[in-house]
């Protein structure tokens, strides 16, 4: 063969790609687009079949990571802990209650240093009017205390409670309960006489209170009877003494108190006696105690 020239020879592989091409095309091995549109949908076809595998595999990508994260545990870090500090044990303040107070003496020695101090109080406006402050009277030792209001006119000239007309019949009902007078210990919600025998004020109570609940403290009854409303309300804090009355209740949650109406309530209204009377029953019957056989006149 001879040499050909580099144009012949292009212009011969030309012709022999065409013919290879025309007879594949006859064959049908490929198919050839009659139209240019034809031509773009299937380039357009091709990228988006490529697109879609892309975001497969993004996906699965994506999920494989997720799958990692959730298997694997990555310890977090953890900060030191300081050692635990020993913490001083609190102890409950040292009161000189009962607890410490043990001997009847004790007690009677305590009260008296704090009739003292109550004999010069000033805490509240009653300390202008009084001649005398009204602290108690009985044992330090009752298993039976008394509460009444306060001081009336015989009570602040004489500076003990419950000696005027409704003291003594205070006094008729203790004997016919089986009990002397000083067997039981008396005292009032506040020291000193309200003018006028007034009802005390609900501040001047309230900062008479801590002496009596000192009183109560030292002398340690088995049970109170709280005579009248203030009474009532000193000791339980609440109010209504016809709803209470003739009904346990406890002071500070561990002493019963019965309450029931005031002597001097009595005295205008006899005939409500007998129900005071029902109530020192229920009393005596938790004390153990049995009526004397001619408790005289009540
Ligand atoms: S009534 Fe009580 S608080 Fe008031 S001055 Fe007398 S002792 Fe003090």
């Amino acid at each position: 063969m001879s040499e050909l020239e580099p144009r012949e020879e292009l212009g011969f592989l030309l012709g022999g790609v065409r013919s290879l091409l025309e007879q594949l095309v006859e064959s049908g091995a490929i198919e050839v687009p009659s139209d240019p549109e034809g031509v773009a949908r299937a380039h357009a076809n091709a990228r988006a079949n490529a697109n879609a595998h892309a975001n497969a595999n993004a996906n699965a990508n994506a999920n494989a990571n997720a799958n990692a994260n959730a298997q694997v545990q990555v310890p977090r870090a953890v900060a030191p802990q300081p050692p635990p500090v020993e913490r001083p044990r609190v102890r409950p303040p040292v009161l000189e209650t009962p607890d410490t107070l043990e001997s009847v003496e004790a007690r009677r020695v305590r009260l008296a240093q704090i009739e003292q101090v109550s004999a010069s109080c000033t805490r509240c406006a009653l300390h202008e009017g009084r001649t005398n402050p009204v602290f108690a009277r009985g044992s330090a030792s009752a298993e039976l205390m008394f509460v009444g209001e306060g001081p009336g006119a015989d009570e602040d000239a004489q500076g003990l409670p419950f000696v005027g007309k409704a003291g003594q019949l205070l006094d008729r009902m203790i004997v016919a309960m089986g009990y002397q007078p000083d067997d039981v210990y008396i005292a009032n919600v506040v020291k000193c006489r309200p003018p006028n025998n007034r009802k005390p004020e609900p501040n001047e109570a309230a900062t008479c209170i801590g002496y009596l609940q000192e009183q109560i403290a030292l002398v340690r009854p088995k049970a109170i009877v709280a005579l009248g409303a203030t009474a009532c309300e000193g000791l339980l804090g609440t109010s209504g003494i016809t709803r209470l009355r003739g009904t346990w209740r406890l002071y500070r949650g561990e002493i019963p108190v019965m309450p029931t109406f005031h002597p001097a309530y009595l005295l205008r209204k006899p005939e409500d006696k007998r129900l005071v009377w029902a109530d020192l029953q229920q009393v005596m019957q938790r004390l153990g105690k049995s009526a004397p056989p001619n408790p005289g006149k009540r």
